[in-house]
């Protein structure tokens, strides 16, 4: 495969290290001929961004805090100014008080609940909103989504309705643009340790039972992601829109634990 991205260009939002999913799907597509623009969050990760970003031989990163509209406009207006145009988003950002990833849903707080929403689900609105009147030629959108959404994982607790709304954000948003020849979907990866995934409890246990009870009988890798990213971001994809992709080793599809499982 060579070229499947030559001459688009994207914006990746949530790249925090190089164990960040953003990171997996970032190389798949650069490694396509894709240009990119990274967002970040705060001042502090910019010295774990600009080596990974120049990596890839991109020197274009813009601060941004997804949780305020004046950080929203001038990421987008930055990428207007310096490119025009834009052709795929991909937007890989999660946040729930860590206190509250443990315990019970229940007890999730009102404050935590709206920043998780803020944060997890009105954000990716929000750079769609943004980024769809810079598609002329049509784009792809994709945010990552879990398991968690459909069924009760534990220590997911909010993040698991934040998931959920997104899913479903998904798809009013694929009809919303799908007239523009603008796709909108989502990857529902599997568990993999990074930095946002090491806030939920006992994650290290809901690694090992994937591990041993999808059907691959591993877990995924952020290339595994960023290869399915590469998919639904590219024309590979040009068909697909609305879609929840599981890209988890098989694991929503298994209704108990494996006879070969170890006990855990
Ligand atoms: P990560 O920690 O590498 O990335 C999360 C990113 O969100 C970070 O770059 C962080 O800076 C950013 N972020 C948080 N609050 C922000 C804000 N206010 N403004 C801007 N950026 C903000 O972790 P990750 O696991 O790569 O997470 C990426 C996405 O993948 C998340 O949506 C996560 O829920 C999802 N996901 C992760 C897993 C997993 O097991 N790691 C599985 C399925 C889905």
């Amino acid at each position: 495969m060579t070229g499947l991205m030559d001459g688009k260009r994207g914006l990746i939002m949530g790249l925090a290290n190089d164990k960040s999913i953003a990171w997996g799907i970032a190389k798949a597509v650069a490694a396509e001929g894709a240009e990119l623009c990274f967002s970040y969050q705060g001042e502090q990760l910019l010295k774990r961004v600009t080596p990974l970003a120049q990596q890839l031989g991109s020197d274009f990163m813009v601060e941004c805090d997804v949780s305020s509209e004046e950080s929203m406009d001038a990421l987008f207006a930055e990428i207007e100014k310096k490119w025009g145009k834009l052709d795929f988003v991909v937007h890989a950002i999660g946040f729930s008080d860590k206190n509250e990833l443990r315990g019970r849903y229940v007890d999730t707080s009102r404050a935590n609940f709206k920043m998780s929403m803020d944060i997890s689900v009105y954000s990716f609105t929000a750079a769609c909103q943004r980024a769809v009147g810079m598609m002329p030629d049509g784009g792809s959108l994709l945010t990552l989504t879990y398991y968690g959404a459909e069924k009760v994982m534990p220590n997911y607790h909010v993040q698991g309705l934040c998931k959920a709304a997104l899913e479903s954000s998904v798809r009013y948003i694929a009809e919303d643009v799908g007239k523009d020849g603008i796709r909108c979907n989502a990857i529902s990866a599997g568990p993999i340790k990074t930095l946002a995934a090491s806030g939920i409890g006992d994650f290290r246990y809901i690694l090992k039972w994937n591990e041993y009870n999808a059907p691959l009988r591993r877990t995924v890798t952020i290339e595994d992601v960023g290869k399915s990213a590469l998919y639904l971001l590219s024309d590979l994809g040009s068909g697909v829109t609305g879609e929840v992709l599981h890209v988890d080793s098989g694991y929503h599809v298994v209704g108990m634990k494996a006879i070969d499982a170890p006990d855990m």
